[in-house]
């Protein structure tokens, strides 16, 4: 396959062990391109955690069994107060960071997500199903980086073990993923005994190794003694949901005296994806036709 952003699910044959490999480029460019647009410039460092952030929620959307979206976010009181990352079923993802103080973040000799959110860190889990109820998970963020944070919030919300590695420099991000199913196909003592030596030979992987080499050389590497079956690869890219639509909803939701407040002001209402980078723009008319249409609909 072409496409350079794969992600790969396998399975541990004779036991109930499942895994996950993605590696993103074109998808983590383009994330990397709307950022390096914004007004306050992003440090390398952030833009390497958005691109851990993307690897991770691609990772988490292959558990999603219904269409909708997935959103991993943390949040903060520190220089960095928000990133997320989202993915869709059809393996769209987009990603969004918030940095207040991009110089301090510059002058720090060392990056820890922990620290760059600052207090009060937290880590949460949003599933949004296009028809059905919303499920939110939030954890403490207790750990310095990302997969840790993610090992913590499976520890506490799920009871099967589900470990992570992520990586991502300037060009690549990169994700391994292994968890325990539910059990199925070996007994709990086999499934033990494999989980340990598979979680330790996962362990040696390095972040270099990760971010050099493909998929299968990768699996290749790490579990060569075990039997490993891979599943069909899946396309990821970069995908944003924004729409003129939506925008439209959002005047609409300011209210026909607001938006004339605002135009009073300006000759525009823009509004800007924080996402894509797409500018939205309504004039005057645009905004008398959207009330227009809305009173005629409620007649
Ligand atoms: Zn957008």
């Amino acid at each position: 396959m072409a496409n350079s952003d794969i992600i790969q699910h396998f399975i541990f044959e004779n036991t109930d062990i499942r895994g996950e490999i993605i590696t993103l480029e074109e998808a983590y460019q383009q994330v990397r391109a709307n950022n390096a647009a914004a007004e306050e410039a992003v440090p390398e460092a952030v833009l390497r955690l958005l691109g851990e952030f993307m690897a991770a929620v691609a990772l988490l959307s292959g558990t999603l069994k219904f269409e909708g979206l997935l959103t991993l976010q943390a949040r903060g009181e520190g220089t960095m107060p928000m990133i997320m990352a989202e993915a869709s079923y059809q393996k769209g993802l987009r990603a969004a960071v918030q940095v207040n103080d991009a110089a301090a973040i510059e002058a720090l000799e060392e990056i820890s997500l922990a620290q760059l959110l600052g207090n009060n860190g937290l880590l949460a889990i949003l599933i949004q199903p296009d028809k059905g109820e919303r499920y939110q998970g939030i954890v403490p963020l207790s750990k310095s980086n990302l997969a840790a944070c993610l090992e913590d919030y499976f520890a506490q919300s799920e009871q099967l073990g589900t470990r992570f590695w992520l990586a991502a420099d300037e060009q690549r991000a990169t994700g391994l993923m292994v968890q325990e199913l539910p059990q199925q196909l070996a007994d709990a003592q086999s499934n033990a005994e494999h989980w340990q030596t598979i979680t330790a030979l996962a362990e040696t992987i390095k972040d270099e190794e990760m971010l050099s080499l493909d998929q299968h050389t990768i699996l290749y590497r790490l579990f060569n003694e075990e039997e490993v079956r891979l599943f069909d690869p899946q396309e990821v890219r970069f995908q944003c949901s924004c729409s003129e639509e939506r925008c439209v909803s959002t005047i609409i939701s300011i209210g026909q005296a607001e938006a004339a407040e605002i135009l009073s002001e300006q000759d525009l209402i823009t509004m800007d994806c924080h996402f894509c980078g797409k500018k939205y723009q309504f004039g005057p008319q645009q905004v008398d036709k959207i009330f227009a249409e809305l009173g005629n609909q409620a007649h």
